[in-house]
């Protein structure tokens, strides 16, 4: 027996097509928040740079703003004369007013030993009078004749400090001493650190020499090999700082750990004795505007995909209103189209029928009209003899009302060669009914048919021809009588009224009734139930005709309680 699983399926197409949309929109998600992710980050890295960038220049500017003291001092004849021991006092005094007007912390001169001969804080505590700084590197380096910098914690002030040194040479171009000018860079630390930013510079050896943050400041980037440890010692570079590493990572470009907190991080050389300014940024903000974006393009995504769902419902429905508004045209003109070829196949069979017409009256005509001279000749001498002669009164009788007969054919038959469009007056339809029954009263008693007659007040007038609507409305009372030949109860009601625009004249009879045929099929040409020679099936072709040529309609059907209905449905005229 084959297995039947009833258990409920759980993977249905729909829900795996759900599923692998949820799939598809998590997939975008992420890889929309990793490339805004990235984005945000390279801006806020390129922010950084460029406030980095800001820094060093302030730093740079600090520092470049004295650059030319030391020489300016190298070549002034006081400083050249107090080294060969001249007004050493006075060239004191005259420091201190430099180093006052210049905003350095001190400008002095050394001797060729490294001794200080002269210092604008000669007359302060700590002075650097009298003091050797024979082992700083800047003095080593101006003594072989060249400008030079270092950057080093004061060894008298233990304060730190930038020092610019430049060479004094004789007129024999001999060093003779050497300027210095030490620039106090805590007030630029301050102001860094009133920014709030994460800002520090680091030297060479990575040592941090200046800080937004005072607690980095004598912290070292990386560890400090033992020799080079030793050479800083021998320079006192940095008094009693232990250099302590601090836990600080390069996390690959752009990112860096501070005391285990990750940070953008831009570094840029100074340009400066292989100086770096390290500035950190916020990492966090990057994540956050990415998500930002995310929950952005996925709320504009279900907004773009409830309008386009609408605008396709939309379109939907206004194809489907289009397309039931043309379904409903093309019927109507398919309607419009049977009509119009029912109309033609008529006009055409009447047209067939009007040459036939044409020909069948000419042809009997001349025949007919002689037989009916010969027929008043026979009854004439019928009469002359008494009633004894060849023909009888009775026989002539007979032969008089197959003439009639045959005479009715051709004039039933002479309407369809009859030209059309005669012209069209206004016909007040009430004296056409009462003249066409008053006509036909005696066909009435013959078939001791009741009349019941419903005649409207005022007149119902129609533009048309009186003679042929008189017409319809005789052959419509007539095949009542001869529908209801048979039957036990025979009445006619005849009715008129005009409703909605039009004239309604109604022959209802309690007749056979229509018997399955069509109002189309009656108005067939030569098309008769009745039995051959009581009707050429001309009758209602000719009402039809007439209605429709009058702009109405011919209309049958069964009543309701047995027999038939005709209706003649007319356009009322104009009112004037
Ligand atoms: P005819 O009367 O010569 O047969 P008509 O064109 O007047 O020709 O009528 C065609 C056919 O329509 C009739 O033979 C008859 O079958 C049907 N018919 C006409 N009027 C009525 C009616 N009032 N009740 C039932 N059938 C009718």
């Amino acid at each position: 027996m084959p297995q039947r699983d009833d258990s409920p399926r759980l993977l249905t197409p729909p829900r795996l097509v759900a599923l692998a949309l949820a799939a598809a929109a998590l997939a975008a998600g992420a890889l929309i928040h990793q490339a805004a992710f990235r984005f945000f980050q390279e801006e806020a890295r390129a922010e950084l740079r460029d406030r980095a960038a800001l820094y060093r220049l302030t730093l740079v500017a600090a520092i470049e703003r004295h650059q030319h003291l030391p020489g300016l001092l190298a070549d002034d004849p006081m400083v050249i004369a107090a080294l060969y021991g001249v007004q050493r006092d006075a060239l004191n005094t005259r420091l201190a007013g430099i180093a006052d007007s210049s905003g350095v912390e001190a400008v002095y001169v050394m001797d060729t030993s490294g001794l200080t001969i002269a210092a604008s804080n000669f007359d302060r505590e700590p002075s650097f009078l009298g003091e050797n700084y024979a082992f700083r590197p800047y003095f080593r380096n101006a003594m072989l004749g060249r400008p030079a910098d270092f950057f080093g914690i004061g060894a008298t002030t233990t304060r730190p400090g930038y020092f610019l040194a430049d060479p004094v040479r004789n007129r024999d171009d001999a060093v003779i001493g050497v300027t210095v000018a030490k620039l106090d860079l805590s007030p630029l630390a301050a102001a860094w650190r009133e920014t709030g930013e994460r800002v520090f510079v680091a030297n060479a050896d990575g040592v941090i020499v200046l800080a937004s943050d005072p607690s980095l400041a004598w912290r070292t980037l990386r560890p400090i090999q033992p020799v080079r440890r030793a050479e800083i010692e021998a320079e006192r570079q940095f008094i009693g700082q232990p250099l302590d590493p601090l836990d600080w990572r390069m996390d690959g470009p752009g990112l860096a750990e501070l005391g285990g907190a990750p940070a953008l991080h831009v570094g840029l050389p100074l340009g400066r004795r292989g100086w770096t300014l390290h500035l950190l940024g916020e990492r966090g903000q990057a994540s956050e505007r990415a998500w930002t974006v995310v929950i952005a393009v996925a709320v504009v995504a279900a907004l773009m995909a409830a309008l386009g769902f609408y605008l396709k419902s939309e379109r939907t429905r206004r194809a489907l209103v289009e397309s039931q508004t043309q379904r409903r045209e093309l019927e109507a003109l398919n309607r419009e189209l049977t009509q119009t070829r029912t109309e033609l196949d008529r006009k055409s069979r009447l047209a067939t029928l009007g040459r036939l017409a044409a020909s069948v009256t000419h042809e009997l005509g001349q025949p007919l009209s002689a037989m009916r001279n010969y027929l008043a000749a026979a009854e004439m001498s019928a009469e002359a003899s008494g009633g004894n002669g060849p023909f009888g009164s009775q026989l002539t009788g007979q032969i008089g009302r197959i003439l009639d007969r045959m005479e009715g054919i051709t004039r039933q038959l002479r309407f369809f060669v009859k030209p059309k469009g005669e012209p069209h007056a206004p016909v007040d339809l009430v004296p056409v009914v009462r003249d066409v029954l008053a006509l036909l009263d005696h066909d009435l008693r013959d078939g001791e048919v009741t009349l019941r007659l419903d005649l409207p007040d005022g007149p119902v007038t129609v533009p048309g021809n009186r003679l042929q609507l008189e017409q319809v409305l005789i052959n419509l009372v007539r095949n009542a009588i001869d529908a209801m030949e048979d039957e036990p109860r025979r009445e006619i009601a005849v009715s008129l009224a005009a409703s909605g625009g039009a004239a309604v004249l109604t022959v209802a009879d309690t007749g056979h009734g229509l018997r399955g045929q069509s109002v189309e099929t009656l108005q067939e040409p030569f098309h008769t139930t009745r039995a051959s020679g009581d009707g050429m099936g001309l009758g209602l072709a000719i009402s039809g005709d007439i209605v429709h040529d009058h702009g109405g309609r011919l209309d049958a059907a069964d009543a309701p309680g047995g027999g038939a209905v005709f209706t003649v449905t007319l356009p009322l005229e104009a009112s004037p």
